[in-house]
């Protein structure tokens, strides 16, 4: 179990200055890697037209250059400095100084293990580097390989990530310690709880939560937020693997939950959960603050102000919004003990409408206008980071949350699962077969328990989609006498 906890530091004005000078010298590192690992990209892509799309190096094969041509710096080969760490049995070093490794494994430079291999030389060439810690420092190669990694291959959907970015001073807020432990948490000669970051010392912060017993400090990240500094703590427990509680679910002991934008959630036990009223106050005072700082001189004193006011409110939010979740989630989980929840593509909703052209070639209206207003509320929504909070409130109070495929719920009748064609507008569910009348949400809700409980049941019904196809063949199995079957498949082939 991998749980992370957050708490505020409170270092002395000398430690914030090492803090800060730190993220800053991190921040150009990390610019600096990108952009040699961008230009190696560039200069050694193959045409778009003749191999796939990102496909990026083929050395020495497609390209009669040898690697030197291509790109100054990097040796084929790396020579080791010292006696490696790992032993043999019989105690020997299994890597010894003066072995050489190549950089080039088939074709492919490892890219990693290159920049990471030349930070001894950026020390050299910038001194300051030396004050950092150097693990916070190939912490930053690690994060560089991350984006590279999301931006050349495709996930499971076959989509990549955009192009890596520059981190401005405002967007690079983070950096790690890659291994701490319980031991990292002391108390100072005052008697304060520290936490003891190495090259910086013992900083203060505010011990709110205790570490739960048995859980053990992996990881640090000191984030910069508008009030000041905070360290995420990355703490695990190898003895609890995820705690999965078989529940078998049941009608009584379950309910499905749609998410989504006019209310908030519906329970299928007909419940309506709105969003509080408070985000739209907030949301409000936001827009009136944004106007403000239009009218105002860019980089001047008020401007700066009014910035950091925005910047207090949108924290604010972000805070409201989690902590209603929290409770939220555990309202729902007051009287269940498994809970459906129909996940949506968000990513899929909350995309910009297609442009539309003219004869001409003029814009015609697209309906982005309109979709802003629910792009907004549903980034708002969150309902991402809302799953994240019911896994997680599931695990403590050990009940049991599944995820179930939402697509088509509002499109079918729980009841018959017969299709019943509706737009976005119509909020009704009326089913012409077996005369169901409700909210369409309410529909959705049920409709996902029903789903749930039929996937934990039966092996090969995950989605509407298998459902409906299951309750057709049991149908027509009930109708015709089975003979005469497999006949309607040679006429497809043979076409
Ligand atoms: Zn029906």
């Amino acid at each position: 179990m991998l749980l992370k906890y957050k708490y505020k530091l409170k270092p002395h004005k000398s430690q914030t200055a090492i803090i800060a000078n730190w993220l800053e010298l991190a921040r150009r590192q990390y610019n600096y890697r990108l952009a040699e690992r961008l230009n190696w990209f560039e200069a050694t892509r193959t045409p778009v037209n003749a191999c796939p799309l990102n496909v990026s190096v083929v050395v020495g094969t497609l390209h009669a250059t040898s690697v030197q041509q291509i790109y100054q710096n990097i040796p084929e080969f790396r020579t080791q400095t010292r006696d490696g760490r790992k032993k043999d049995i019989s105690g020997n070093p299994i890597t010894r100084k003066g072995d050489k490794h190549p950089n080039i494994v088939n074709g492919y430079v490892s890219w990693e293990t290159v920049q990471l291999a030349d930070l001894p030389q950026t020390k050299k060439l910038f001194p300051e580097y030396k004050s950092m810690h150097s693990q916070v420092l190939q912490d930053i190669i690690q994060r560089v390989q991350t984006t590279m990694d999301n931006f050349a291959k495709p996930d499971k959907n076959g989509k990549t990530s955009g192009r890596p970015k520059f981190k401005g001073k405002h967007y690079y807020n983070s950096f790690s310690y890659p291994q701490l432990s319980n031991t990292n948490i002391v108390k100072n000669a005052n008697g304060r709880y520290c936490v003891n970051l190495p090259k910086v010392g013992l900083v203060p912060f505010v011990f709110n939560r205790q570490i739960p017993k048995g859980f053990k400090v992996k990881t640090g990240t000191v984030i910069r937020e508008v009030d000041g500094w905070y360290i995420s703590l990355t703490i695990e427990d190898k003895t609890v693997p995820l705690r999965r509680v078989e529940i078998q679910p049941t009608e009584k002991n379950s309910k499905g939950i749609d998410l989504g934008l006019l209310h908030y959630a519906v329970t299928s036990d007909g419940e309506f959960i709105e969003v509080p009223k408070f985000f739209r106050f907030s949301e409000h005072r936001l827009s009136k603050l944004q106007v403000r700082l239009a009218r105002k001189q860019k980089h001047s004193k008020a401007w700066k102000i009014l910035k950091r006011k925005i910047a207090k409110l949108h924290q604010l939010i972000a805070r409201q919004r989690l902590d209603w979740q929290f409770k939220l989630a555990y309202h729902l989980f007051s009287n269940v003990s498994v809970i459906f929840v129909g996940l949506l593509q968000i990513s899929n909703l909350v995309r910009r409408c297609k442009a539309k052209l003219g004869d001409n070639g003029q814009f015609l209206p697209n309906g982005q206008s309109a979709k802003s207003g629910l792009n907004k509320s549903l980034q708002d929504a969150a309902f991402g980071q809302f799953v994240q909070v019911l896994e997680y409130v599931a695990w403590k109070l050990g009940k049991r949350i599944i995820k179930v495929d939402p697509k088509g719920t509002s499109q079918h009748c729980w009841e018959c699962l017969r299709k019943v064609s509706k737009s976005l507008s119509d909020r009704w569910h009326s089913c012409p077969e077996c005369g169901q009348e409700l909210d369409r949400d309410y529909n959705s809700a049920l409709l996902i328990q029903k789903i749930g409980l039929l996937s934990t049941q039966e092996e090969d019904i995950t989605s509407v989609k298998t459902a409906v196809r299951a309750a057709l063949a049991e149908e027509s199995r009930a109708l015709q006498p089975p003979f005469g079957r497999g006949e309607g498949s040679v006429g497809s082939m043979s076409k």
